[in-house]
């Protein structure tokens, strides 16, 4: 048998708490709010086969030959489109890099910018594969406190006197995961003018922000940037196809050029085909009528889920009301040890993720995310009723 002698980065065996989770909670017999995808039913597959039709009738050559590793100049020029019309960012080509998926961007951000030791700031909680990312290249992670509102700016402001050392600032301002939370407007102004004064980068990452099912739009903490201090993430995993994997940022265009060479070592270019496609499929159809049904519809879920938890969940459990996004948040009094929750129901045959992972330092006790976009109402219904039997026992115990 082998040796494989593995680097640092790789974890060690067992510490995949997440995974086993998710593996836990893939039985059958159990309704999981533990997933986190699109719902499959208003994938657009049928249009897509038009506009792959056309992206191989029109520029066949093109698809199939390798490309600029910061993506085909059409799908950029598409992005500085959208950018402006959905988020109000002025952006030119030089500013634009297309990724595979998002979350290459995590990857990469942090290959380019992390030493091990160095410190990256997260919002408390926050993304977990972004966790993962950060750490995997020995990034020491400092949590920023959040309330309902999420980043706190005067915290934000407490935590760079503290850390002038930090490589960048990693945040979710609108229907964070895990929590569903927003920031508002002007806690935005407040992070690109500290970004500014203090001059530390901003990693702005908005997969969720088209996905509003209430409530006003709120513009990118990016379009309040005159400094170029921060970068703008975006992907197309949520509003057309996870399975895609297209994703975009906007950022200085010298940072852009050092990605560039890292994305060239990584996979020489993101597909073309996937490119076109989403070239041609902006062509070919109103893709606001298509992200809005995608909305009503997780909004029907969301309120669907709020009923459930009403008539289910004992007293004092609290939960988030987001807007728009995929997740919610639900916070259980008393529970130290949400794992532990999470075993009492799986026997209930019913899963979440627990909250201790999404922590960047110290979890706080009692929290768990549920997904709703990719549950059918009647499992919101049995699965709300079962975790609320769950929630019960534990709480009692
Ligand atoms: N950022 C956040 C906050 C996410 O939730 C996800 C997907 N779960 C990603 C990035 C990565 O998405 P993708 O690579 O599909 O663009």
């Amino acid at each position: 048998m082998a040796t494989f002698k593995y680097s640092n980065r790789v974890p060690a065996d067992g510490t995949d708490a997440v995974g086993a989770i998710l593996a836990a909670a893939a039985d059958p017999s159990i309704i999981s709010f533990a997933g986190g995808l699109p719902a499959p039913e208003l994938f657009p597959v049928e249009a897509m086969k038009k506009a792959a039709e056309a992206a191989f009738d029109e520029h066949g050559q093109q698809v199939m030959q390798y490309g600029d590793a910061r993506g085909v100049a059409a799908m950029r020029e598409l992005v500085t489109k959208i950018v402006k019309e959905h988020e109000n960012i002025d952006a030119k080509d030089e500013n634009i890099c297309m990724t595979s998926g998002s979350e290459q961007i995590l990857e990469l951000a942090a290959k380019a910018l992390v030493n091990p030791g160095d410190t990256v700031l997260v919002e408390d909680p926050t993304y977990l594969c972004a966790v993962d990312a950060f750490k995997s290249y020995g990034a020491n992670l400092v949590g920023v406190p959040t309330d309902e509102d999420g980043l706190i700016p005067a915290e934000l402001e407490k935590t760079v006197q503290a850390h002038p050392e930090a490589k960048f600032l990693y945040v979710i301002p609108t229907f964070q995961n895990p929590t569903g939370r927003t920031m508002p407007a002007e806690r935005r102004k407040q992070v690109a003018e500290l970004a500014s004064k203090y001059d530390f980068l901003v990693f702005e990452d908005n997969p969720y922000g088209d996905i509003r099912f209430e409530g006003e739009h709120v513009d990118a903490i990016k379009s309040y940037d005159k400094t170029d201090n921060v970068v703008y993430m975006g992907t197309f995993s949520k509003i057309l196809s996870p399975g895609f994997r297209l994703g975009y940022f906007v950022a200085d265009p010298g940072f852009v050029k050092k990605f560039t060479v890292l994305k060239q070592t990584a996979d020489l270019g993101t597909d073309n085909l996937v490119q076109w496609c989403t070239v041609k499929f902006y062509e070919q159809n109103d893709v606001n009528e298509h992200v809005k049904q995608i909305s009503d519809l997780y909004g029907q879920r969301k309120k669907l889920m709020e009923e459930g938890m009403k008539k289910y969940f004992p007293e004092g459990v609290t939960y988030t009301h987001p807007e728009g996004g995929m997740f919610l948040w639900v916070t259980v009094p008393g529970v130290e040890d949400t794992t532990e929750l999470f075993e009492t129901c799986l026997k209930q045959k019913v899963a979440f993720v627990p909250g201790e992972p999404f922590y960047a330092a110290k979890p706080e006790p009692g929290h768990l995310r549920l997904n709703y976009s990719n549950m059918k109402p009647d499992q919101i219904e049995e699965g709300l009723k079962r975790l609320g039997k769950a929630l019960e026992e534990a709480i009692a115990a």
